[in-house]
């Protein structure tokens, strides 16, 4: 079932006429017609059909879809800014993990420096990402930041993952469910100085396993072990 985000509020009994954007992909990329669609207005979602005729094209609101597809409580990912392709990666598929944020970083070992501003695609990606999969909301994406920035964006619980921690896991620190922020550093790790500025400013730091996992692998493996703690 196609999901379009709207931003017009409807009814029962509406009819929504798609944006441009959404024509084109409903009218001559999927070609949509007679079927039902998920349309989601600020969180609310419905279930309506497209009517195809000669003169019109649009989706009829037919019933509420009372369904929520988001976590009980938030997910902010802070990610290191990482090569282009594994960056957008962590986007889509933490997206459809269920983050609520998503706060690009960089750290002293990023290799890549944000040289323009991605915003827009990286938007663009989340909403195309949150429509596959039929979340209620699309995650927010921030401007980057420094990684000494973070602690402006602190929840409930904040992790720290890194490769040389303690034995201490995801679960040891998340007994509650809270909202929750984790961080995941660039190809190269946190430095030693990095690290210590975030046990000061009260992060939990948290392995994911023995093994040195990819940042991108990293991120999603946190957020998959998040996204289970912190309930459906
Ligand atoms: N440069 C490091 C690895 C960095 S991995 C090295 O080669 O030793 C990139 C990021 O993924 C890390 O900064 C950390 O946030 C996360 N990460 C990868 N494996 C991890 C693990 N086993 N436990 C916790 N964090 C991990």
């Amino acid at each position: 079932m196609q999901q379009f985000f709207i931003d017009k509020k409807v009814n029962v009994g509406d009819k929504y006429y798609f944006t441009s954007k959404q024509l084109h992909h409903a009218k001559d990329v999927v070609r949509l017609d007679n079927e039902t669609i998920r349309l989601v207005y600020e969180g609310e979602a419905f279930f309506a059909k497209v009517i195809k005729s000669d003169k019109e094209y649009y989706a009829e609101v037919i019933e509420k879809d009372e369904r929520i597809n988001e976590l009980s409580n938030d997910i902010t990912l802070a990610m290191a800014l990482i090569r282009k392709e594994k960056f957008e990666l962590v986007l889509q598929k933490t997206c459809e993990i269920g983050v609520k944020r998503i706060i690009p970083f960089v750290s002293s070992r990023c290799i890549v420096k944000e040289k323009k501003d991605k915003k827009e695609r990286y938007e663009d990606i989340l909403l195309t990402a949150s429509e596959q999969c039929k979340r209620n909301i699309v995650p927010e994406i921030t401007n980057t930041v420094s990684y000494k920035d973070l602690i402006n964006y602190k929840e409930d619980n904040n992790l720290l993952a890194y490769e040389s921690a303690d034995n201490i896991f995801i679960s040891d620190i998340v007994k509650e469910k809270r909202n929750s922020l984790i961080v995941i550093g660039p190809e190269g790790g946190f430095s030693e100085e990095e690290v210590n500025y975030f046990v000061a400013n009260g992060f939990d730091i948290v392995t994911l396993g023995s093994r040195i996992l990819r940042a991108e692998t990293a991120a999603i493996y946190g957020c998959s072990v998040l996204s289970e703690l912190l309930g459906k």
